[in-house]
Order: C-alpha cells, then sequence, then structure tokens
C-alpha cells in the first residue's frame, strides 16, 4: 500500500525492485541473527542471487574480505570506447535481448578543441561513424538504450536519469561510483562482467571490506566536495580504498549536495575502492524530483521510512573509520601525474618552488562528468561574474565541459554559458574530450613541452589529456581552477591573495556561491540527443562488421586449458607503476578499441623496463630490442607463451579490459606481481589469465626477463576449484640454469577456475547457456 508498491509504469524499468530487494534482505537478516550491517552491505545482500548463499555465516567479518558474493545487478551502462568491446562478447552468447535494462552513451570518443562544440561534435562523428552505427544497431537489435554523442557523459547520464538510492548497477568504466552519490552501489568492470549481467549470470564479487568515513561539520566558503575527496586521497594514497567499498556518514553529509556526493564518489575510483555510497539524504529527495522522477524519490522515502532499508542500521561495524572535519578543511590541489599527491592550497606556492613544477599555468578545465554540476557551474559563474566587475580577463585559455545536454541546456537558459563564453571560456561538446586524451590543443601546441594544466577532472595520469607525457595535471575543484585562470599563476592563493588590476586596486575574489539545483527546474534541452525511454529489441536489425574494417573485428574465442601445468617465460618485468594507461594507451588508441588485433599494438607501451629503465622496449632471447607489442606478436607467431613481471597496484586506473583481453590475445597467461588492482585482476581472471601475486614481495628481485617459470600444482588447484584461494608455486629456471621454487597467491574462486578452463568467461557463460 505503500509508494514504493505503486510506480507508475514508465517509471518502473528505473525503480530498483524494492520488494524484492527488501524480502532478500531479511532472510539474510535472519541469517545473520540481525546482527546490525553498513548500507552497502544492505545493498549488496539485497542483490544475492540466493540469500541462503550465506548459510553458514553469522558474523559479516567472516564474509568481508573473504568470500564470493553472486549477485543480481539491476542495471549496466557502457561507454562508447568500452561498449565496442562488451558487445563483442555479449554478441557471440547468442541471446537476442539483454536480461536488464542497459545503456549505451558516446562519450568516449569526441574531441575537444577551441573550436567549440558543434564542429568538434560534427568532426568526431564523422570519424568514428562506423563504431557509432555498430553501438546504434546493437541497441537496436538487443533493446538498449543509446545516447548518441553530444548527449553527455555516461556517469552525468545516469545520475541524472538511473541511480536511484538502493540500486546495484554495474558500469564499463571505472568512473561509474559517481552513481553511488545518489545512494546507490555502482561498480566499474570490464565487457566481461557487463556480459555477466546482460546475459543474466550471477554476476561475482569478492564481498569487499567496509571502510567509513565520518564527515563532521560544514562545507563552507571554498570549501567543495571536491576537497573532501582529493584529501582523501591524500590519505590513503592510490591503493589505500582497494579491497574496501567507502561508506560515508555523520553530519557532515547532511551539508552536501547530492552531486557534491557523486563527485567525492566518482574519485573513490582513484583510491582504488571498489565503489562508494551515501545514506539516503533529503538532497536526495531533492535531486530526483528535481531531474523529473518524483515517483521514484517517493518510493526510495517510503522504502527507507519503513524498513530503513537506505542507511547503515545502528551500531554497524566498519572494517576502517577515518573522520573528516569539514569545518577545518582547505582546497587541495592534486598532482602532478598522480592523484593522491595532496598539497593544500595555502602551501601550494612552496610546494611548486620545492618540487621546481613551472609556475605559470597553461590552461584551465572544469566540468567533466566529475564537476559539472548546476552547483559546480554556477559557483564557477559567480567566480567569473565578480572577475568580471573588476574588469579582470583570464590570462590563460578556459575550458568548460556540460556533462550532459540537460545541464548545458539548463546553464544556457540561466544565463551561465553566456558568462562562461562572453568571459572567454570554449564551451566543449557534452562529451569526455580532454579528460582522456581527446585535446586537440591546436597544431601549434608541442607535444613534448613541460606544462602545467589545472583541472576539475578526476585522473591525471602521465599523456592522459592532450598525449603529452610532461603536461602535469593538477586536479581540484571547479572553483580554484576559475579562479586561477585569472592569475595564471601556481603561487597565486585566491582564498588569501589579490590581484593588481589595471588602474592600481587590489581585487580579491570573495567565496564563491551557487545553487545547489535550478530554481527553475532542469530542462532536457536539444530532442536529437534523446534516446526512447524503454526500447524493445528488434531481432531483425541488422549488426554488421565488416571482415575489412579497421575499426571493429568479430572475436575468435580463445583456446580453453590444455589441462596441462603452464611453462612459460618472462618477457618483461616492469619497474614501478603500471596503470590501464601503461599497459592499454588511450588517446588515439581509443579508435581500435572495438578490433582487438589493432589495438593489441599498444600493449604495454608506456611500461618501464626494470632491467634497462627504458620504456616500450623487451628484449628478445638472442638480446635484440623490440618494441614490448612487436616482441609479443612475435612470440605469439613462435607460439611461446609469455608472463609479464610487475611490482604494486598493477593495473591501477581504470576498468579497461583491454589490458587483459590483449595480452591474453598476444599469448600471455600469467602475470605476476606484488599486488593488482582490483578492476585489473579481475578482468585478467574472465579472459582466462592467471593473475598471481608473490607471497614475499622480495622474490620480484629473483625474476628477470627469459626466465622460465613453470606451475607446479595448477592441476591440483583446478581440481581443488580454486578453493577461493590459496598458494600456487612456480619453479624458477634462469637462463644459465639455476633452479628454484617461488610462492604466489592467487584469488581464483570456483567460476573463475570454470573461466580458466574454459579459455575465458565468454566461453563459460557459452558453454552453461548451452547446456
Ligand atoms: Fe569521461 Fe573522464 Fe569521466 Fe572517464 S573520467 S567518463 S573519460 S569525463
Amino acid at each position: 500500500s505503500d509508494a514504493f508498491h505503486h510506480v507508475p509504469e514508465i517509471f518502473k524499468s528505473r525503480t530498483p525492485p524494492y520488494e524484492k530487494l527488501i524480502n532478500n534482505l531479511s532472510k539474510v537478516q535472519r541469517i545473520l541473527n540481525n546482527q546490525p550491517l553498513t548500507l552497502a552491505e544492505k545493498i549488496l545482500y539485497s542483490h544475492l542471487v540466493e540469500p541462503e548463499e550465506i548459510s553458514g555465516f553469522h558474523n559479516v567479518h567472516d564474509i568481508r574480505g573473504k568470500e564470493y558474493l553472486k549477485l543480481n545487478p539491476d542495471r549496466v551502462a557502457m561507454q562508447d570506447a568500452s561498449a565496442q568491446m562488451a558487445l563483442l562478447q555479449f554478441m557471440t552468447c547468442g541471446l537476442p535481448e539483454t536480461a536488464v535494462p542497459a545503456s549505451i552513451h558516446c562519450d568516449h570518443l569526441i574531441v575537444g578543441s577551441e573550436k567549440g562544440a558543434e564542429s568538434d561534435l560534427k568532426a568526431s562523428i564523422s570519424t568514428n561513424q562506423e563504431v557509432f552505427d555498430f553501438l546504434k544497431s546493437c541497441g537496436e537489435r538487443y533493446g538498449i538504450q543509446f545516447w548518441g554523442p553530444g548527449s553527455g557523459i555516461i556517469h552525468q547520464i545516469v545520475l541524472e536519469n538511473f541511480s536511484v538510492p538502493g540500486l546495484m548497477m554495474l558500469g564499463t568504466d571505472s568512473h561509474t561510483p559517481n552513481a553511488g552519490g545518489l545512494g546507490a552501489i555502482a561498480i566499474g568492470v570490464g565487457g566481461a562482467d557487463a556480459v555477466d549481467a546482460l546475459t543474466g549470470t550471477p554476476w561475482e564479487l569478492k564481498a569487499p571490506k567496509i571502510l567509513g568515513v565520518k564527515l563532521t561539520g560544514h562545507l563552507s566558503g571554498w570549501v567543495s566536495p571536491k576537497d573532501i575527496i582529493t584529501k582523501l586521497a591524500g590519505m590513503l594514497t592510490v591503493r589505500g580504498g582497494t579491497g574496501f567499498i567507502v561508506e560515508y556518514f555523520g553530519d557532515g553529509v547532511e551539508s552536501l549536495s547530492c552531486t557534491g556526493m557523486a563527485t567525492i564518489c566518482n574519485m573513490g575510483a582513484e583510491i582504488g575502492a571498489t565503489t562508494s555510497t551515501f545514506p539516503m539524504q533529503d538532497a536526495h529527495y531533492r535531486y530526483l524530483v528535481s531531474t523529473n522522477r518524483e515517483p521514484i524519490a517517493k518510493a526510495a522515502e517510503s522504502v527507507n521510512r519503513n524498513f530503513k532499508f537506505l542507511q547503515a542500521d545502528e551500531g554497524a561495524e566498519y572494517d576502517q573509520i577515518i573522520e573528516l572535519d569539514l569545518n577545518t578543511l582547505e582546497p587541495s590541489v592534486n598532482g602532478p601525474f598522480t592523484p593522491d599527491l595532496s598539497t593544500p592550497i595555502s602551501k601550494l606556492a612552496e610546494t611548486t618552488k620545492e618540487n621546481k613544477w613551472p609556475e605559470t599555468i597553461s590552461a584551465g578545465l572544469i566540468g567533466s562528468c566529475t564537476n559539472s554540476s548546476y552547483q559546480d557551474m554556477s559557483r564557477a559563474a559567480s567566480i567569473i561574474k565578480q572577475a568580471e566587475k573588476a574588469g579582470l580577463k583570464p590570462k590563460i585559455p578556459f575550458f568548460v565541459t556540460p556533462g550532459s545536454e540537460q545541464i548545458r541546456a539548463t546553464i544556457e537558459r540561466d544565463g551561465l554559458i553566456d558568462v562562461f563564453e562572453r568571459n572567454g571560456a570554449v564551451v566543449l561538446a557534452n562529451a569526455c574530450g580532454p579528460c582522456i586524451g581527446q585535446w586537440d590543443r591546436g597544431k601549434d601546441f608541442d607535444k613534448k613541452e613541460t606544462n602545467v594544466i589545472l583541472t576539475s577532472f578526476n585522473r591525471n595520469f602521465r599523456a592522459r589529456n592532450d598525449g603529452n607525457r610532461n603536461t602535469m595535471n593538477f586536479l581540484t575543484s571547479p572553483d580554484i581552477v576559475t579562479a586561477m585562470i585569472y592569475s595564471g599563476d601556481m603561487n597565486f592563493n585566491p582564498l588569501t591573495q589579490s590581484i593588481k588590476l589595471e588602474n592600481g586596486q587590489d581585487f580579491k575574489f570573495d567565496p564563491p556561491v551557487g545553487e545547489e539545483l535550478p530554481g527553475k527546474g532542469f530542462i532536457p534541452g536539444r530532442d536529437r540527443f534523446y534516446p526512447e525511454l524503454a526500447p524493445k529489441p528488434k531481432a531483425d536489425v541488422p549488426v554488421s562488421v565488416s571482415p575489412k574494417s579497421e575499426r571493429l573485428q568479430l572475436l575468435e574465442p580463445f583456446k580453453p586449458w590444455d589441462g596441462k601445468e603452464l611453462k612459460a617465460t618472462v618477457i618483461l618485468k616492469v619497474e614501478g607503476k603500471c596503470t590501464t594507461d601503461h599497459i592499454s594507451a588511450a588517446g588515439a588508441w581509443l579508435k581500435y578499441k572495438g578490433h582487438l588485433e589493432n589495438i593489441a599494438y599498444n600493449t604495454l607501451i608506456g611500461a618501464q623496463n626494470k632491467e634497462t629503465g627504458e620504456v616500450n622496449t623487451a628484449y628478445d632471447l638472442d638480446g635484440k630490442p623490440y618494441q614490448i607489442p612487436e616482441l609479443m606478436f612475435k612470440w605469439k607467431e613462435e607460439k611461446r607463451p609469455w608472463i609479464v613481471v610487475a611490482e604494486h597496484n598493477y593495473g591501477e586506473g581504470s576498468a579497461r579490459e583491454h589490458a587483459a583481453l590483449q595480452p591474453r590475445f598476444l599469448n600471455g597467461c600469467i602475470i605476476l606481481v606484488k599486488s593488482f588492482a582490483r578492476i585489473h585482476e579481475t578482468n585478467l581472471k574472465k579472459q582466462g589469465m592467471l593473475p598471481l601475486v608473490f607471497e614475499n614481495e622480495a622474490d620480484y628481485d629473483k625474476i628477470g626477463s627469459h626466465d622460465e617459470i613453470t606451475t607446479k600444482g595448477l592441476i591440483e588447484m583446478v581440481e581443488k576449484e580454486g578453493n577461493n584461494g590459496g598458494i600456487l608455486v612456480l619453479q624458477v629456471k634462469k637462463p644459465n640454469g639455476e633452479t628454484f621454487d617461488i610462492r604466489c597467491k592467487h584469488t581464483m574462486s570456483k567460476d573463475q577456475i570454470g573461466f580458466f578452463k574454459a579459455g575465458s568467461a565468454i566461453n563459460f557463460i557459452g558453454q552453461s547457456k548451452k547446456l
């Protein structure tokens, strides 16, 4: 009789199945003797395929970090670059439609330049027509919503349309956790994981530990939600969240907008967290109503009021708690080259000098999926208006990326676009653009020049924005970026310092002010950007891939395991940071995302060879140097399986499954590291590879390229169905004949052993659907 029972038909596909979730959860609570649960656990456990699966456990601490959960996500979202491979994999399963609602978003393949949105969009559509046509035809054939180029960035569209408190969704992008800002559990995965959800196969996740972040105090003045997460990134580092869901709580949450919470959850990816989430707030209700989803807001409110479903239980225990007092927080500037190098704005000048970073800033960029909310845009505009009134002009190029057509149209209606443009900003297309290497800085831009940019984006690995390894991207709030464009100088602190005006007077910014939500509500914008709400599959729509295409290639299944111990040669020993950008570079390579063979030519081109210090160089057995992918193609040809050895947090950064598909395609079989980033480790397993971690880190030093590695006990490990992890011994034979054993850890579950045996998760799913 309550609101969650009576959601109008047109909202049903976007409302979590609350009744079923509550039933599931109550079964779990009975099994756990009503032990208090965190919010993250409530959402996860309510999505268990079989709640009885956790029978035998009476304490959440026996589950967290140990057990694998089989889950039924409610929805899937895919961006254009990763959707290609996800859909190529989905196609191999031969199903007529997707098992859950899904959406495709064309955002990553759009270039941003000074020419502005319309011209960039036109050029990008013509360059990528074949791919967009393929994605659109998949959408029509399988009943997946297709959001075309210019409609917006995946995470902003998901927040505006699909995210809801209590939802559990997967997205083929590492910043999918953005949706946690609206109380969902949203996890970034590779295409093969998305295929699990799309085919109705239980999706497996190792139960994360729960990191509680208690926020106290209030945000005010220059301090914004971005500063909460940049501060946390500095405290926790890029590895600190690995294996955790971050759950926020405390009075401080009440001073946050829903979109501010999304910014925080978005950048939880930067600390390696599985995802992040917030308990239901009035701000969530307001945002849902403002984005034209009042019935869903009422359903969520009702389910929370009646069952306290959308908040942690009183007394819930976290594995770790961090407290942050918002009253004492200061804006931070994080970078360069890593998001966890956090400098408070008051120390920026000093730190810049100490590190000899360039003091002149070359460009400022705001917006993207991370920070293009109405609140962000109105605060930035309030800073610009102050400068305009004082007669100040920006000193450096300034770019604004709206996250969606809805936000762009709304800020245009309210005069904010005009404020930006009349003050020299270039408003880019509603797409990723400069955030993901799709930034055309003009023909005069020197791709080697060391320069500093300030962005309100989320990620700042080398070469990510403009393809220049020497561009230092510092991440900060849109407020700080906007104020800094008027000085163009890293020594400037807009909170305390003034700028000299032409008339000799000193001008000092007042703190920014913005509106949480547009007073007149959001408007959808131009019709051409809107897809059908709940498309039905059309079996007669052809999905064609030309065999001559350079952009798309149908997939050949990987070979199953031959039942023997693995024997392989170390092709490369990687030194230091090795992110998914190092393993499968973005930028110009994005165009080959749907063509495995062509994109494999970028495999590990960013990796540094530990033995020689060179980037993108590996040596053949006769000592001849090769570019890394060239040697991998050669060894594939020679049928020589290989191993890569690396250091910590291997594969950090994004959900990019190509970073796992490519090594597998090139005949790699083991990746042996000091530690893995979670998504990448899972992706490797899904592609039938064996990810192993040194039990004793010092063994990394004992292994070198051309060592021959043989597994000892793999057959037994497979027979035991992985046992959810354990030890596997490797025999190492050095080129001089010396032989010794080392012990490695694996985390293979029963299903993952199934993937390994079948050759890949897709083969495994295909086999089980045929049975
Ligand atoms: Fe796009 Fe950048 Fe957001 Fe990724 S992080 S979705 S590339 S805007």
